[in-house]
Parts: C-alpha cells; sequence; structure tokens
C-alpha cells in the first residue's frame, strides 16, 4: 500500500467531528472547488509555500534548482517562484534557501506514526466525546490507506472514528468502511448537477447514490453544506438543498452550514496560486439563516453554523452513538481487489 501524503496532523480540533478531535489531512482531491479553503490539499503531490516576507532575495534557491524551474521575480527586489511545467518537486530549492523562506508541504508518514500522534490525546478524547477525524483533500482517494487507518484506530485503538469526505468515489471504496467508521461528515457542494460538473468537477450523481447507500446501511451521517457566493447562495438553492436533504431528516445527524470566508487567501498566495474568490466579501450568518430555517421546516434535528463547536461531550450528545451500539446490522466488509482505486504518490 502506498501512503498518501499528509499536510497536517492538528490536535485540539473542535469542528471536524464530536468532542476535541485530532484531525489527519491527507494530500490529493479528485475535485477542485475554486473556494477550496485547504488549497494545499488538492494536488497529491509535494509542493511548497514560498513566504516572501521572509526571502531576502539571495538565490540560492535557483542555482540549487536541476531543472532551470525556479526563478526570481525582482518585481519587490526579492521572491522566487516554481515553473508548474518544468517543476519536478525534488525540493533542493527548499534545502537551499537559509531562511526558511520555502516550507514543504505534504509529508510521508509512516501509518505507525500518525497512529502514534492520534492516541496522544487519548485522554482528551475520552472526556470530550471527542475521537479522530481523516480529512484532507479526499481520504477516499486513498481507498486502503483510509481503510486501514480507521480500522487501527477503531479496532486497535477503540476511538471514535470520523471520516470527512465529498463521497465522489467509488462505493467499493466506501463500502469497507462502515464497520469503521462511527461517523462520515458529507460535504454536499451544489445540488446543480451541471454546476457541480463544470465548477467543481465530478458527478453529483455519484454522490448523491453513495449518499443514499450510505444512509441505507445505517451510517451515522452529518452534512456539511459549505455556502458559497455565486455558487449556492440563493434562495433556490437553499430551497433545494431543504427539500433535498428533508426527505433524510430522521436518518441525519444534523447539518453543519459553513458560511463562506476568506481566510485561505494567504495560501493561495503562498502556493502560488490565483483565487478566484479575491475580493469577495465573507457571507454572514444573516445570509444563511433562510437556509438554517428552510433546514428547520425540514425537519432536520440538528443544524449549527461554522460546525459542530465540540461540544458534544460523551454522554450530553444529540444523537451520536458509538459504532458498537447501532441498531442496525453491519453489512459485511468488502474487500477492494488489489491496488483498487489506489493512488500512488510520487515526489
Ligand atoms: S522543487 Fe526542484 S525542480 Fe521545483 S523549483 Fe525547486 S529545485 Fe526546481
Ligand atoms: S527563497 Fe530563500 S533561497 Fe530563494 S531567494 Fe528567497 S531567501 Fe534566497
Amino acid at each position: 500500500m502506498r501512503t498518501p501524503l499528509i499536510t497536517e496532523i492538528q490536535r485540539f480540533c473542535l469542528h471536524d467531528g464530536p468532542g476535541i478531535r485530532t484531525t489527519i489531512f491527507v494530500k490529493g482531491c479528485p475535485l477542485h472547488c475554486p473556494w477550496c479553503h485547504n488549497p494545499e490539499n488538492i494536488q497529491v503531490k509535494q509542493e511548497f509555500y514560498f513566504h516572501a516576507n521572509k526571502c531576502r532575495g539571495c538565490g540560492q534557491c535557483v542555482g540549487a534548482c536541476p531543472s532551470g524551474a525556479c526563478t526570481l521575480d525582482h518585481g519587490d527586489g526579492k521572491g522566487t517562484r516554481r515553473e508548474a511545467t518544468h517543476c519536478t518537486s525534488c525540493l533542493q530549492c527548499v534545502s537551499a534557501c537559509r531562511f526558511g523562506a520555502l516550507e514543504v508541504v505534504g509529508k510521508a508518514i509512516s501509518l505507525d506514526s500518525i497512529l502514534q500522534e492520534a492516541v496522544s490525546d487519548r485522554i482528551f478524547y475520552q472526556n470530550s466525546g471527542g475521537g479522530v477525524t481523516i480529512s484532507g483533500g479526499e481520504p477516499l482517494l486513498h481507498p486502503e490507506f483510509t481503510h486501514d487507518l480507521a480500522y487501527r484506530l477503531k479496532v486497535q485503538e477503540n476511538l471514535h472514528v470520523a471520516i470527512q469526505t465529498s463521497l465522489f468515489a467509488e462505493w467499493e471504496a466506501i463500502a469497507p468502511l462502515l464497520n469503521h467508521v462511527d461517523l462520515f461528515i458529507v460535504d454536499i457542494k451544489s445540488l446543480d448537477p451541471e454546476r457541480h460538473r463544470q465548477v467543481i468537477g465530478g458527478s453529483l450523481q455519484t454522490i448523491l447514490t453513495n449518499l443514499d447507500l450510505l444512509l441505507k446501511a445505517g451510517a451515522q451521517v452529518r452534512i456539511h453544506l459549505p455556502i458559497i457566493p455565486g455558487i449556492n447562495d440563493t434562495d433556490l438553492d437553499f430551497e433545494l438543498y431543504a427539500a433535498y436533504l428533508g426527505q433524510f431528516a430522521d436518518g441525519l445527524i444534523g447539518v453543519d452550514i459553513l458560511p463562506y470566508h476568506s481566510y485561505a487567501t494567504e495560501k493561495y498566495r503562498q502556493l502560488g496560486r490565483n483565487y478566484q474568490f479575491l475580493g469577495i466579501p465573507d457571507l454572514s450568518s444573516q445570509q444563511v439563516a433562510p437556509l438554517a430555517h428552510a433546514l428547520r421546516l425540514q425537519g432536520i434535528r440538528e443544524i449549527t453554523l461554522g460546525g459542530m463547536g465540540g461540544s458534544t461531550a460523551a454522554g450530553k450528545s444529540g444523537g451520536y452513538k458509538p459504532l458498537e451500539q447501532r441498531r442496525d446490522p453491519l453489512p459485511r466488509p468488502v474487500h477492494l481487489p488489489q491496488g483498487k482505486g489506489v493512488v500512488v504518490t510520487q515526489l
């Protein structure tokens, strides 16, 4: 099994599932949402951030590049950039920089090391009803890795396991996780099939079919709705969301409305990418309030703005049940054919 690169193992997270959590961010996503708040997790390959404020314009990075892909932009007397067409991600420029202006994004970390880091906060998980969340990027782009990690967290370590996903994957990549994942946090970015295909990438139908299968299998599912200006923020979009999710009101744990914010702007700049939402103001909670109202009318049992907030302490939570307490019998695990769907990560 080839493991994906990891961009971050973030401890004490409060918005990625119930309680205090450790969130593991894997690199690589099959979609290309132009507002992505974690752009460093879109590409499978290793990249680097350029911290312009640390750059002295010494040119060591240019001299170290064996591919002629690293050039200095002397517009402000310093700076560097990478030519994507030539760059081989060898990272020799990063090693050459003595001023910390170049930072590697995405590291190869063994499953054992990830597990060791994740279990180190067990006491906090126990006291808060928390656990570990596998996020990205898209964890389902790396089905064998995600399955193995979830298995070890759940079966070997007896921790609460959540996965954040778009469900844009083959069902065969999702089904094995039913035995090891307590909570699926599913992003639904648009209910317009054409917009989904053109702007976000991938088939909306695949996602909705997988969501239906997940709920029929008795999985615990929470929906994330990122509300983005010009993408899904009209009254019609809100009505569509409410009507669609209303049919699953009894099965869903809840819905988290995530109004657009511009916090990722600096990441795009540091990665040397264009940010299409530059200058577009954040959405306020008032602007998404009609969506919350419409969802409430449809009987959605828990609706939050901005995520769960870690308030679901053990024994107090609305709706969460550990995997082993679920009523429905779990489907038998489905084993992936050797190598199926595995993304090979290369530097
Ligand atoms: S990563 Fe390697 S190829 Fe790319 S710019 Fe740096 S030194 Fe050049
Ligand atoms: S990125 Fe580092 S090595 Fe390159 S010019 Fe700036 S300070 Fe020098």
